[in-house]
C-alpha cells in the first residue's frame, strides 16, 4: 500500500514551519472530524491521516528522519515494508539510528542496553537554624532495594545454579546482520533470551522472585557540613537504587529545610537581628547584652542613639559552607516609646518636657524644615 505524503496530506510544502503546520491542521481536523461527518467513512479516513501527518511533521526528529527517510523513517515497525526479513519487528530502524547519529539522540534512553545507572533518591531533612550553621551528623533512614538476603543478589533458589545464557556466551549482546536500503549492517542487540543479563536461572529464589533484589530499610550516617542553608541540596554518591547490568549505584540526595529562629534571620552567611531599648537607654547609651549563635556578648550604644541605627559583630554570622571564615551579624537597634506609663513616670516626663522648653532636636528640625519647603508653611 503506498501511503500518501504528510506534505501532501496536510496541503503545505517541504519549507513549512511549525506555524504553518498547526495551521494547516487545525483547519483539516476541523474539516474532516467525525464529530461533523457522522457516518462518511472517507471523511474519517482523511481526519486519520491528518491526524498521523501531523504528529509526525509537528515533531522535529520525526519530522526530520520522515524528510531524510520518508515513511520508512517513521515506522514503528521498522523495515518490515521492504522484505528484508530478519528485523523481527521492532527496533530495527532504530539501530540504524544509533549508528549513525551515535544512540543516545534518537527516541529517549530506552534503549540503552549498556551498564546503567541506578534511580536517584531524594530524602528531606529539618534542621534547627543553628544546626545549619554550624553543622551535624545524624543517621537517617532510607528504604531503597538491596541484595536478596536469601540468595545474596543472584535470583537462584539458593542451591540452584546460575547457568552461562546459551545464546549470548555470557556476553548479555548478539550480533545480527542488517539488510537495509542503505546497505548491509552487522549490528548488535541485547540477547533476549537472558535479557542481556548474560545468564539464565534455574529456579528463581522465592524471597525475590529471581529479581536478586529486596526493599530493606537502611541507615546511613550523614555529616552536614556547616554553614548549609535552607534549600541546599546535599548529594551521597552511590548511595540511590542500584545500577543494572553491572551499573553503578544511583546517588542520594538530602534535601535541607531550616527551620525559622525567633530571634535571628539569614541572608547567606550574615545574621540579621533586632533588639528593642528604651527611649531612656537610647538617650543615655547603654551596655547591651546581644544575642549572637555563640552566646551573649556586650557591646555599647553610646548616647543619643537612633531607632534604626545598625551596627556589625564582625565573624558573628554563620560559617561558609566550604569552610572561609564566618559571616557577620548585623544589629538594629529599635528605640521603643512606652505605651503605658504610671503617675509617677508620667510627671517626670512632663517635668522633662518643660525643662526642655521649646528646644527641638535636630531630625524633628530637619522634618519641618522640608516640610516648610514641600507645603509652603
Ligand atoms: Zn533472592
Amino acid at each position: 500500500m503506498s501511503k500518501r505524503d504528510y506534505y501532501e496530506i496536510l496541503g503545505i510544502d517541504k519549507n513549512a514551519t511549525d506555524a504553518d503546520i498547526k495551521k494547516a491542521y487545525r483547519k483539516l481536523a476541523k474539516q474532516y472530524h467525525p464529530d461533523l461527518n457522522p457516518g462518511d467513512k472517507e471523511a474519517e479516513q482523511k481526519f486519520k491521516e491528518v491526524n498521523e501527518a501531523y504528529e509526525i511533521l509537528s515533531d522535529q526528529q520525526k519530522r526530520s528522519n520522515y524528510d531524510q527517510f520518508g515513511h520508512a523513517g517513521t515506522d514503528p515497525n521498522g523495515f518490515g515494508g521492504f522484505g528484508s526479513g530478519g528485523f523481527g519487528g521492532t527496533g530495527g530502524f532504530e539501530d540504524i539510528f544509533d549508528m549513525f547519529f551515535g544512540g543516545g539522540g534518537f527516541g529517549g534512553s530506552t534503549r540503552r542496553k549498556g551498564p546503567q545507572k541506578g534511580a536517584d533518591l531524594r530524602v528531606d531533612i529539618e534542621l534547627k537554624f543553628e544546626e545549619a550553621a554550624f553543622g551535624k551528623e545524624e543517621d537517617i533512614e532510607i528504604n531503597r532495594m538491596e541484595d536478596c538476603h536469601t540468595c545474596g543478589g543472584t535470583g537462584a533458589k539458593p542451591g540452584t545454579k546460575v547457568k552461562t545464557c546459551d545464546k549470548c556466551n555470557g556476553a548479555g549482546q548478539v550480533q545480527y546482520t542488517q539488510n537495509t536500503p542503505l546497505g548491509r549492517f552487522v549490528n548488535v542487540k541485547t540477547c533476549d533470551k537472558c535479557n542481556g543479563e548474560g545468564k539464565t536461572i534455574e529456579t528463581p529464589c522465592n524471597t525475590c522472585h529471581g529479581t536478586g533484589k529486596e526493599q530493606k530499610s537502611r541507615t546511613i550516617h550523614i555529616n552536614i557540613p556547616a554553614g548549609v542553608d535552607n534549600g541546599s541540596v546535599l548529594p551521597l554518591r552511590g548511595e540511590g537504587e542500584p545500577g543494572e547490568k553491572g551499573g553503578r549505584r544511583g546517588d542520594l540526595y538530602i534535601y535541607i529545610h531550616v527551620k525559622p529562629h525567633p530571634i535571628f534571620t539569614r541572608e547567606g552567611n550574615d545574621i540579621y537581628c533586632e533588639v528593642p531599648i528604651t527611649f531612656a537607654q537610647a538617650a543615655l547609651g547603654v551596655e547591651l547584652s546581644v544575642p549572637t549563635l555563640d552566646g551573649k556578648v556586650k557591646y555599647n550604644i553610646a548616647e543619643g542613639t537612633q531607632t534604626g541605627t545598625v551596627f556589625r559583630l564582625k565573624g558573628k554570622g554563620v560559617a561558609n559552607v566550604r569552610g572561609y571564615g564566618r559571616g557577620d551579624q548585623y544589629v538594629k537597634i529599635k528605640v521603643e516609646v512606652p505605651k503605658k506609663l504610671n503617675k509617677e513616670q508620667k510627671e517626670l516626663l512632663q517635668k522633662f518636657a518643660e525643662i526642655s522648653g521649646q528646644e527641638v532636636h535636630e531630625q524633628t528640625k530637619g522634618f519641618f524644615e522640608k516640610v516648610k519647603d514641600v507645603f509652603g508653611v
